[in-house]
């Protein structure tokens, strides 16, 4: 697929994929993203063909730090092999190897995106891959690859450059703290957020919970991100950042586009005896136990597909999404977004992420009919033996119970987590329905006319 349409087709597009670059203790794969694009713009004065890409990965594999985040930049030049040869050195002098990074890197010189790769890209939205999957992929596709450590990163860094972006996307604004500040605690006016927040919907997104009054723009963590404003066009998201008016003094800031809040680890649907640990995907099926609350405030029940096949389905108390899952009732007709995990007690189980109910069970229960005289309810005399009333014995005979249809609280529709517990594909609630569509010439000017990258310590682009 030619996502580019480059008319210049003898210089080639060089997309440099990378990740799996920070650990625990800190650093941010997005922040070398920034570093590296201001080098490549400086010192070796590419044109980048589309803005940095932030690609999020199956949110439920094991491997990850925090959000499985990968990058990738498309970019046009000289000197691709000098090009190659200072991002290996970053990459490598960047990571954090003593901490547990595992970084891949990888060099695709293609305009057009190769079929293996968009399909891995897919894969790895929602499967586990392996690492030798991906070079088997990356040496049938002539790409150059480069392994850190462990080298798992080849699987995020190659899933970036398949990741086409070519449907729905979103973007996001992130700013980065100078050295000196990090590890300390990043001051946001949080009235200034509320305010911009309610300026800018539905144009920005998950910037606040307003449950928990947590402002969701800013990580707590030694990492060099100061916040990340992420909405639906780069203008809008830039603009949000500006006017928060940081007392800090950041180091700069790079505009991402991104598969943030679309979904896309959630579109495959496997019948659930195929469904595998780690794995992420929706399910249509129908609630065959009543669900319990087990201990934290959980909810557990289960439920069966099309073709009777059994997995118990959890829903964890911080997405909220508990109070209606406790409302479910035995043959209701729902869809859900899940990860696949094991819990410990062995057993596969599905994590809730989304709950569409589809169907809800009619339920009838039976009560005794009301005394005549004197309205007290009756109590029953028997099978076919009619009722008697407690307070004035009257007795009534040849009526059965009367036929009740239980209030089942529940509407039909999308039940969806609080933003405080979002993974970073989690679409919000306005985004359904709003897709965004794809248009490469309207990215292209946004990207020409849009200060995507600003360097303080190195000047503006
Ligand atoms: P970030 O901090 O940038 O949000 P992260 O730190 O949580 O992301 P990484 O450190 O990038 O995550 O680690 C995730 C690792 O898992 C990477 O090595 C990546 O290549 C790998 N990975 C990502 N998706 C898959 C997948 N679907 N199957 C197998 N490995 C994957």
């Amino acid at each position: 697929m030619n996502i580019l349409n480059h008319k210049d087709h003898d210089k080639k597009i060089l997309h440099i994929g990378f990740d799996d670059t920070d650990s625990t203790n800190g650093r941010c794969t997005t922040h070398l993203a920034y570093l590296l694009a201001d080098i490549l713009i400086k010192k070796f004065k590419v044109n980048f063909i589309d803005f940095p890409l932030l690609i999020r990965l199956n949110p439920n594999i094991p491997l990850k730090t925090r959000g499985n985040g990968a990058v990738c930049l498309r970019i046009k030049g000289k000197e691709y092999e000098k090009i190659k040869e200072e991002t290996i050195h970053f990459i490598e002098n960047y990571s954090d190897l003593e901490n547990g990074a595992n970084p891949g890197l990888a060099f695709y010189e293609k305009n057009v995106i190769s079929n293996d790769l968009i399909s891995l890209s897919r894969n790895a939205m929602d499967m586990v891959l392996s690492r030798q999957i991906a070079e088997k992929i990356a040496r049938k596709n002539n790409i150059k690859y480069y392994l850190f450590k462990k080298g798992y990163g080849l699987v995020g860094a190659l899933a970036a450059i398949g990741c086409t972006l070519n449907k729905d996307h979103t973007y996001e604004t992130i700013a980065y703290r100078k050295k000196v500040n990090i590890g300390t605690t990043r001051k946001i006016d949080e009235y200034k957020v509320k305010k911009l927040n309610d300026e800018s919907f539905p144009f920005t997104f998950n910037n606040i919970d307003f449950r928990k009054n947590r402002i969701l723009i800013a990580p707590h963590g030694p990492d060099p991100v100061f916040c990340g404003i992420r909405g639906e066009d780069p203008i809008t998201t830039s603009l949000f950042f500006k006017n928060l008016q940081i007392d800090e003094e950041l180091d700069g800031h790079m505009i991402f586009r991104s598969n943030q809040g679309t979904n896309l680890h959630l579109t495959n649907e496997r019948r659930l005896s195929k469904i595998l640990p780690f794995t992420s995907g929706i399910i249509n099926c129908q609630v065959i136990t009543k669900p319990i609350i087990i201990q934290g405030g959980h909810i557990i029940f289960y439920v069966k597909d099309y073709f009777n096949d059994i997995l118990p389905v959890a829903v964890y108390e911080p997405t909220r999404l508990t109070k209606v899952a406790a409302l479910l009732e035995i043959d209701d007709k729902i869809e859900i977004g899940y990860g696949a995990h094991i819990k410990s007690n062995n057993v596969k189980t599905l994590n809730l992420e989304y709950l569409l109910i589809k169907e809800l069970k009619e339920i009838i229960y039976f009560k005794n009919p009301k005394c005549e005289k004197c309205g007290k309810k009756t109590k029953s005399e028997g099978k076919n033996k009619g009722f008697q009333c407690p307070l004035c014995k009257n007795k009534i005979k040849n009526v059965s119970k009367i036929a009740i249809k239980k209030n089942r609280d529940l509407k039909c529709g999308l039940y969806i987590p609080d933003p405080i517990a979002h993974r970073h594909l989690t679409k919000p609630l306005y985004r359904y329905n709003n897709e965004k569509k794809y248009n490469k010439k309207y990215i292209s000017d946004l990207l020409k006319n849009t200060r995507w990258i600003s360097k303080n310590s190195g000047g503006l682009i």
